[in-house]
């Protein structure tokens, strides 16, 4: 199917169908009175309590807060994201969060038993069950990717062990995890969820009321997504996750042919009155860390506020969102994303216009479209991939990744890549050890040809080292230089 052939309704003419017959946005007060100041407060000024903006679920009423808690990259005790290394997760400051975050209105936290490699829930179960129940909403996955979880056994097991560790008799919204990944999306779908039986089980435990709303998180092939739209009659999903952002907004399938842009994503929702909830907001980072420039660019209209905000506030505009997932590891994030969103602050059609020439500004660097997600982990040989990408794009955003020796700013450019590569990634891990087997690259829901990629960053790297030591040879260039000017 053509995604483009639905593109046809306007930005202002959507708006008004899913404000019409979709979501209604509340500002509740939640528990607690005014915001204090706090010195960990980051780059945005702080939160009140009892602001946060409020999205109503037109299936079950469910009053769920604009920021959801995404517990993917819950913290180590070594300070970094769980998700990183083999550091254990830090329950007291995840107790704190999820305290902090309660306390300033968030009521939505969304897990996984595949997430911070498979300790998120338990995690997530220990600082929730210390509050009332029916003071926050639980969202789960049945994430059967491994082919040995595709047995109606399997995945049900996966299912009873995501209510043990949440220590829940319920679940509030359940998602059938990554619908459309793999290298024949439709394919590993039905084999996931339809030919185990898997999905009329799951219909089954929302008719007992042991999973109060059921939907699908979509990565990938777009048959799924329109295959499972088209049964929406029959399926009633409750809720659909999408990667929504003001870059994918228009542009998710030239950065990659596989994905699909999230206009017509959130249109094809919002025809149906299918409320969305959006991962993926800061596109694994890439809006927080965008290159000094369109750094610049946003400064200069909101000051005060942090780069960040203007995507939390791009993807929470949107009537028929319900909730925009972040995943928050710091203290000041949370911060951060609670002042964007108490209250919202929605965007002027001058603003969405302003966010649309930024994203087609950012186009011109030639980044590699890594969210970070680390699908493509772990590598049998050790390289850590997203490190080494993500190091290059924060390079190329600062205007650090310089070919020619003789541009101006080549040798501190150098040395600024050079170092950074050696701290962020470890010489084992590097890019020049990896051998070209390919296993990462199909799991990569952005498409990236890891390999290539890999040994592009290895060679450039090793130029760069070349470099070293080789001041006679510039010298050289120079005088030659010098004498053809002559
Ligand atoms: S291609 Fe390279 S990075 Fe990918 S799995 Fe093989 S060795 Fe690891
Ligand atoms: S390379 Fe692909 S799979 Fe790996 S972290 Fe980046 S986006 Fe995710």
């Amino acid at each position: 199917m053509d995604n483009k052939s639905n593109k046809a309704i306007s930005r202002r003419d959507f708006l008004k169908i899913a404000g019409a017959s979709g979501l209604a946005t509340t500002g509740l007060t939640a528990c607690g009175t005014s915001g204090k100041q706090d010195s960990t407060a980051g780059t945005t000024s702080l939160p009140s309590t009892g602001q946060m903006t409020y999205r109503t679920n037109p299936t079950t009423g469910d009053k769920v807060s604009l920021l959801g808690f995404g517990m993917m990259r819950l913290p180590s005790v070594g300070g970094r994201s769980a998700r990183e290394g083999n550091e254990e997760i830090d329950q007291n400051m995840v107790n704190k969060l999820v305290d902090y975050a309660l306390e300033h209105g968030v009521n939505y936290f969304d897990t996984s038993p595949a997430y911070c490699r498979g300790g998120s829930e338990r995690a997530t179960g220990i600082a929730l069950s210390r509050h009332p129940r029916d003071k926050y909403f639980i969202a789960t996955k049945l994430s059967n990717f491994a082919p040995s979880t595709w047995t109606r056994e399997g995945s049900i097991a996966m299912y009873q062990n995501s209510l043990k560790q949440l220590q829940t008799n319920y679940i509030d919204y359940l998602l059938l995890h990554g619908i459309g990944m793999g290298n024949d999306g439709m394919k590993e779908f039905e084999a996931r969820y339809m030919d185990n039986g898997i999905l009329e089980f799951l219909l089954e435990e929302r008719r007992a009321g042991r999973i109060r709303n059921l939907g699908f998180s979509y990565h990938g092939d777009i048959r799924v997504f329109d295959y499972l739209l088209s049964r929406h009659d029959y399926y009633k999903w409750d809720f659909v996750q999408i990667q929504l952002n003001y870059l994918d907004w228009k542009y998710a399938k030239q950065i990659n042919p596989r994905n699909t842009d999230a206009e017509y994503l959130y249109n094809e929702l919002a025809k149906r009155n299918i409320p969305a909830i959006i991962m993926e907001p800061l596109l694994g980072g890439r809006l927080s860390n965008v290159p000094d420039s369109i750094v610049a660019r946003l400064k200069q209209r909101e000051p005060e506020r942090s780069v960040a905000s203007w995507a939390f506030r791009f993807a929470g505009s949107f009537p028929g969102v319900l909730t925009v997932l972040s995943g928050m590891t710091r203290m000041e994030h949370l911060q951060d994303n609670l002042a964007t969103y108490s209250p919202l602050k929605p965007l002027t059609d001058e603003e969405f216009d302003f966010l649309q020439q930024t994203a087609t500004q950012m186009m011109q660097f030639e980044t590699i479209p890594c969210n970070d997600c680390k699908y493509c982990m772990p590598c049998p040989y050790g390289i850590d991939i997203p490190a080494l990408l993500l190091h290059y794009n924060k390079c190329l955003n600062e205007g650090n990744l310089i070919e020619d020796p003789d541009a101006e700013g080549y040798r501190q450019a150098r040395r600024i890549y050079l170092i950074g590569y050696d701290r962020s990634v470890p010489r084992l891990r590097q890019a020049d050890h990896c051998i070209g087997c390919n296993q990462c690259s199909p799991h990569c829901p952005q498409g990236i040809n890891i390999p290539n990629e890999l040994h592009r960053i290895a060679h450039y790297v090793d130029n760069l080292k070349q470099e070293k030591g080789s001041g006679e040879r510039r010298r050289q260039r120079e005088r030659r230089r010098q004498g053809q000017q002559a």
